[in-house]
C-alpha cells in the first residue's frame, strides 16, 4: 500500500496579504485522526525528483468530525512549492500527501505545567490547532506571543482575541517589528520581537513552564538560546523548525 494518499484542496481563503489557508481534504476516510502540532507533507508536481517536490505544512485546524486540515501558508519570493502552490492550486486541485506526522505535540494528559508558545508568520499554525482543541479542557496557563512585521499581517487575530476573552487561562500577546496599529484600529500591540516578551515575563526560570517555538530558524534559534541562557532546561524547550 503506498504512503501516499490521494488528496484534494477544497477550498481556499486569503489571510493576509502573503498567506493563504488551504483546506485539504482526504477522500478516502470520513474523518482525518491527527494529534494537533503535527503537518502534512505534500507532494507538488514542482520537479522531477521525487524529494525535491516535498513541502511539510503544519495543521492549523484542530481536529474534527470531517476528513479536511486547514493548512497556513505563506507565499515566499522565489519559493517553488509555494509559486505552485499560490499561482497554480486552489479549489479542486489534486495533491498527494502522506499521513500526518510529527511529534510537536502536547502530551495526552491533562497538562501538569504551564505553555507558552512562540512563533511568527505561520508558526502560528500548530499552536492554533492546540489551542482549539485545549483550552476547552485544561486548567493550566497558555501564553501565545506572536511577532509579525505589519498590523495585516497577524494571521487569526479576532479569533484569539474571542479565545482570550473566553478563557481566562489564555493570554495572547503581539509584536510587530515594522509597523504598529494606527490610530483607528482598535488593537494592541508591543513594538519590537517576540524575545522581548518571554524575557521580560518569564525573566525567573519556572520548572512547570514549558516554552513552544515554531517558525523558521532565525526566530527559533534565538529564543532557543535565549531561554537556555536565562536558565531554562533543554526539555522545557520544544521547537518546529520550518526551514
Ligand atoms: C515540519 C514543517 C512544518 C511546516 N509548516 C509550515 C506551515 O504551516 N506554513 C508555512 O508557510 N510553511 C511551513 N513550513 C515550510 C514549508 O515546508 C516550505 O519550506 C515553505 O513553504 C517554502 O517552500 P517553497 O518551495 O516555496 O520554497 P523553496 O523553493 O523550498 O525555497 C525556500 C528557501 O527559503 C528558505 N526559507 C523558507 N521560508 C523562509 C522564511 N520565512 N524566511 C527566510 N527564509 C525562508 C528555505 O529554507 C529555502 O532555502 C513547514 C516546514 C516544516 C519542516
Amino acid at each position: 500500500m503506498s504512503k501516499w494518499k490521494e488528496a484534494v484542496i477544497t477550498r481556499t481563503q486569503d489571510r493576509s496579504p502573503t498567506v493563504r489557508s488551504f483546506w485539504v481534504a482526504l477522500p478516502d476516510r470520513e474523518r482525518l485522526d491527527f494529534r494537533p502540532g503535527q503537518f502534512l507533507t505534500l507532494d507538488l508536481p514542482i520537479s522531477e525528483n521525487r524529494r525535491e517536490r516535498w513541502r511539510s505544512y503544519s495543521i492549523a485546524s484542530p481536529p474534527n468530525e470531517t476528513n479536511e486540515a486547514e493548512l497556513c501558508i505563506v507565499q515566499l519570493p522565489g519559493g517553488r512549492g509555494t509559486k505552485y502552490l499560490f499561482e497554480e492550486a486552489g479549489a479542486g486541485t489534486q495533491v498527494l500527501t502522506k499521513e500526518p506526522g510529527g511529534v510537536f505535540t502536547l502530551p495526552e494528559r491533562p497538562l501538569d505545567h504551564d505553555l507558552v508558545m512562540v512563533c511568527t508568520g505561520t508558526g502560528v499554525a500548530p499552536f492554533r490547532s492546540m489551542l482549539y482543541q485545549r483550552l476547552p479542557r485544561e486548567k493550566r496557563h497558555f501564553h501565545l506571543i506572536f511577532g509579525c512585521r505589519r498590523p495585516e499581517d497577524l494571521l487569526y487575530r479576532e479569533e484569539f482575541e474571542r479565545l482570550g476573552e473566553r478563557y481566562p487561562n489564555f493570554t495572547y500577546t503581539t509584536t510587530l517589528s515594522r509597523e504598529l496599529p494606527g490610530e483607528t484600529t482598535s488593537f494592541e500591540a508591543l513594538a519590537g520581537y517576540v524575545h522581548q516578551v518571554y524575557q521580560r515575563d518569564y525573566a525567573t526560570p519556572r520548572s512547570d513552564l514549558r516554552f513552544y517555538l515554531c517558525g523558521w530558524s532565525a526566530m527559533v534559534d534565538e529564543a532557543r538560546a535565549s531561554l537556555l541562557g536565562m536558565g531554562y532546561a533543554e526539555q522545557q524547550v520544544i521547537l518546529e523548525l520550518y526551514g
